[in-house]
């Protein structure tokens, strides 16, 4: 049966000489494997179309047991910017990388909706490192792990929210605070906003330094904490980082 899949290669793997296989994350069937053949060989038509971030209609012999076989891919957005940069794509790798773990965890087609609206902010130039912030908090969700943003962990209070503790999971008001490091107010209201933010609607991320590195401390402690999830691509990114800072 011949089907039209739409999805993004979110991993690939050699497959025997000269083929490979790649794993597609599709809203339709969620990570599907299909054989690309001979991608290795001089000109073979699939091979522009069948590596990571590769993101179209995927023309496959579907094969609902087992791996199905590309035939064709119209791509829909080729990524041009994040594949112009070695940082956005390094981020977008990670993406990759942490929505295919996520989905194992729970194969919820938001997850691909979430990936796609990510990319294309990071593609049109937006913060690549706060959009990444936005997808990982939004991941907790389905890792089961989400954070306390909406009141006290520890008493439940709405009021006087003074700071966040990865430890404690989430907002603490200044009653429950034992020695935190206080982080600036738009720190914590703005890890709400993330949280909630509809990733496709934004237009403006204007975040001091300060302010995301905040942030991203908290999330990549959290991640530490409470995922257990160890990425490979997570740890290229941070070498990256040493090498040009
Ligand atoms: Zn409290």
């Amino acid at each position: 049966m011949i089907e039209k899949v739409e999805g993004i290669v979110v991993s690939e793997v050699d497959y025997k000489e000269s083929s490979k296989i790649i794993n597609v994350l599709s809203p339709q069937y969620g990570v599907i494997g299909i054989i690309a053949k001979g991608t290795k060989k001089v000109n073979n038509n699939l091979s522009s179309v069948s590596s990571k971030l590769t993101y179209g209609y995927f023309h496959v012999k579907y094969n609902s047991k087992g791996l199905s076989t590309l035939l064709e891919v119209d791509v829909i957005d080729k990524f041009k910017n994040i594949k112009r940069d070695i940082s956005l794509m390094s981020y977008a790798l990670y993406l990759l990388e942490l929505a295919d773990r996520v989905y194992k965890h729970d194969n919820d087609k938001q997850i691909y909706e979430l990936l796609i609206a990510s990319l294309k902010k990071i593609d049109e130039g937006y913060d690549y490192k706060v959009i990444a912030n936005i997808f990982e908090l939004k991941m907790l969700d389905f890792l089961g792990i989400r954070p306390v943003v909406d009141e006290c962990v520890n008493c439940g209070s709405k009021h006087d929210i003074v700071t966040i503790s990865s430890y404690k999971g989430g907002y603490l008001c200044k009653d429950c605070a034992r020695g935190e490091v206080i982080v600036n107010i738009k720190t914590i209201k703005l890890l709400r906003m993330f949280y909630y933010v509809d990733i496709s609607k934004i237009t403006k991320l204007d975040i001091s330094d300060k302010i995301k590195n905040e942030l991203s401390q908290f999330i990549y402690d959290y991640y530490d904490r409470y995922s257990g999830i160890y990425l490979k691509s997570r740890d290229f990114i941070k070498n990256l980082e040493k090498i040009s800072s």
